[in-house]
This record gives structure tokens, C-alpha cells and sequence, in this order.
């Protein structure tokens, strides 16, 4: 076999899972947008079901109904885009929870679906979804009257612990939300890390669930092994892969592994990132191609079968500061031929 095998710890995430949930005395809901981080919304979505979450968000209403197959109807599932156009029947055929983020959104949605569950969401600064102080004065009253499950905003720098826009988006939640008997959520995980001043009644982690930062305590989850397509050996000044972007300056044994942009092996880490063969890094050289990259084995004792790109020896965010990007990136942008197997589940349904 030459694809790529990932491999998925759920016993990681239900145990990121708990280790966030024990940093709270509030409801810890579990994000799963983007198929759950790129690592399967379905399946981590019921392991976390197990822990005992109840609450899940999604980014889109077609990512809810997927959702709700995976885990029946026992949980909540929120849709973070709100109630879109056409989404009515899905919401409705899927019993998905909008979260609401202007007014258009809240009059569509009292008419389309009037005894529907609802959240609303509100911008304290962010500027990207949600309602904003003068709307939100207009329809504070009739929206609240309506009993949404949950009135949120969300945080633009709280993964930088002492960034001023925390404790500003904190109190401005306060000014819009004091007072109403609403539950009510502001953190990412980013925000349940800056302590109990932001978790309100709900928290809502993403990344740390998946071994990312800024959860530093986190378990990793995803492990990728590449398989060796052919092994070579280059004498000193030969030249390897497109545009010539590495010269051997040593006699060098280079392995070529099946997996490159295509399957979401940034480019940007052409020369940059390493691969490892248990606990010895063996450098990425030349271009990372469409389906192939080029790794310097010279190093190694014994020629591998297999090499890993995501391991304990390096996360994924060790794989995106090399790729210069952040570890969402790297997670979500898992290709789709990778060989997926998950591991650390006691069964795989119910007890
Ligand atoms: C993505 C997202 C989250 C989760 O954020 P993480 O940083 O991954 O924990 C929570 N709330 C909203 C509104 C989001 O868009």
C-alpha cells in the first residue's frame, strides 16, 4: 500500500476533553467544524459523546447532518454560520441549532422555523460574526423573550495569555450580556486557559481537543506515516526534485515518500521540515511535489520502510511553525488518500 497512514488517538481527544473540562466548573461543549478539525467529526464527535459531552459546534448546516447521523438525537448541535439561506429544511430535518449572528439571520429564522431552538451570537470586537451594540439593543428584548440556548461572542487574541483585547472583549460581553438570564459563552481554548473570569456557562474548545495549541497540556492525536517509495544514492553536487532547490554537499542516501500537496503537505515546508524515523529527524530536501517528497536518510543506520511526518517527535505544531503557518492549518488541510485508522476507543458503540 503507498498512501500516507494517519493515525487517530480518540483516547487523546476524550482525554484533552476531560483535561479541559476538569479547568472549568461550567458545561464544556466540543467544537467539531471542518469534519473535526480534518480528523473525522463522526467519530470524534460519539467519543466525546461517551466523555460526556453534550453540546457541538459546526461551522455549517451540512456539517450538522452529519453530525446528527454519527450521534442520534440525544446531543445539540449548533451551526456557528447561523441560519443562511436554504438551510431552513436541514435545520429543520436534522433538529441543528443556529447560532444567529445578525438581524436578517433573526427574522429569517422566527419566520421560517418560529419554534425552532436558536443561540445568538454577538461581536465584542472581533468584527467578524455576530451582533453588533446598536442592533443588538434593537433586538436584545424579542430575541431574548424567545429563549435562545445560548448568547456568545467570540475572542481574537486569547491565545496570547496577556494580549490587552482580552480583558477588552471580557468587559464589553459584560456590558452587552449582564443581567439576562441567558446562559452565556465567550471562550474558545484559548479563552478557558486565561481562567474562570471567561468561562461563563459554557466553554467551547476546538484545537486543544485535537493536541494543538495553545493548549499546552495537551495530548497528541494525530500520528501520519509515510511509506518509502525507492531509495537512492547521490554522490556530492547532485542536484534533487523540481527547481533543483537542494544540492547534496555529501555523498547522500535519499528516500522518496509517497505524500505531498496534494495531501496537504504544505509546500512552504520544502526544506524546512523533518520526517523521523522513531526518534532521529531525517531533513525534507528539495521541493515538497504533488505526491511525492524527498527525505535525506543518510544518517540512518538501517533503510525504513516508513517515515513519520506527525509523531511525538514533532506535533503539529512543530509541522506548521516549519511550514510557517499554525497547527489548524496543518490538521485541517489532512489529505483526503490518506489510509485513516482510529485508535484508543474502548468499542466503538455505546459502553
Ligand atoms: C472555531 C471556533 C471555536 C473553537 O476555537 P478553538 O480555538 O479551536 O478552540 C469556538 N467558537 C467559535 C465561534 C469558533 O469559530
Amino acid at each position: 500500500m503507498s498512501t500516507g497512514h494517519l493515525t487517530i488517538d480518540l483516547g487523546a481527544i476524550a482525554a484533552n476533553w476531560r483535561s479541559l473540562n476538569a479547568l472549568t466548573s461550567c458545561e464544556t461543549a466540543a467544537v467539531i467544524k471542518a469534519d473535526g478539525y480534518g480528523l473525522g467529526a463522526g467519530r470524534v464527535a460519539a467519543a466525546l459523546a461517551k466523555q460526556g459531552a453534550r453540546i457541538f459546534y459546526v461551522a455549517v448546516a451540512e456539517e450538522g447532518a452529519v453530525v446528527r447521523d454519527a450521534l442520534g438525537e440525544r446531543a445539540q448541535i449548533r451551526v456557528l454560520t447561523g441560519h443562511m439561506k436554504g438551510d431552513t429544511k436541514l435545520l429543520a430535518d436534522h433538529n441543528l441549532t443556529p447560532i444567529l449572528s445578525s438581524i436578517d439571520q433573526i427574522d429569517r429564522h422566527f419566520q421560517e422555523l418560529p419554534d425552532h431552538p436558536f443561540g445568538l451570537q454577538l461581536d465584542t470586537g472581533m468584527n467578524r460574526l455576530g451582533l453588533e451594540w446598536d442592533d443588538w439593543a434593537k433586538v436584545a428584548e424579542p430575541a431574548l423573550r424567545r429563549k435562545p440556548v445560548i448568547v456568545m461572542s467570540h475572542m481574537a487574541c486569547a491565545d496570547e495569555a496577556d494580549h490587552p483585547m482580552n480583558p477588552y472583549q471580557l468587559d464589553v460581553f459584560h456590558q452587552m450580556t449582564d443581567g439576562i438570564t441567558t446562559p452565556r459563552s465567550l471562550a474558545a481554548t484559548g479563552g478557558m486557559l486565561l481562567g474562570a473570569d471567561y468561562h461563563f456557562d459554557e466553554c467551547r474548545p476546538g484545537i486543544g481537543l485535537y493536541g494543538g495549541l495553545p493548549f499546552q497540556g495537551a495530548r497528541p492525536v494525530a500520528r501520519l506515516d509515510l511509506p518509502v517509495v525507492q531509495i537512492r544514492d547521490l554522490t556530492e553536487g547532485e542536484v534533487v526534485g523540481y527547481g533543483n532547490s537542494w544540492q547534496a554537499e555529501r555523498p547522500t542516501r535519499l528516500a522518496t515518500l509517497s505524500a505531498g500537496y496534494a495531501d496537504g503537505l504544505l509546500r512552504s515546508a520544502s526544506n524546512r521540515a523533518s520526517l523521523w524515523a522513531g526518534n532521529r529527524p531525517c531533513p525534507l530536501v528539495g521541493r515538497v511535489s504533488m505526491d511525492l517528497i524527498t527525505v535525506d536518510i543518510t544518517d540512518l543506520r538501517d533503510d525504513p520502510a516508513s517515515l513519520a511526518l506527525l509523531s511525538p517527535e514533532q506535533t503539529v505544531d512543530d509541522l506548521a511553525r516549519a511550514a510557517g503557518t499554525i497547527g489548524y492549518e496543518i490538521l485541517t488541510g489532512l489529505g483526503a488518500r490518506y489510509t485513516r485508522r482510529y485508535a484508543g476507543e474502548a468499542s466503538r458503540f455505546g459502553g
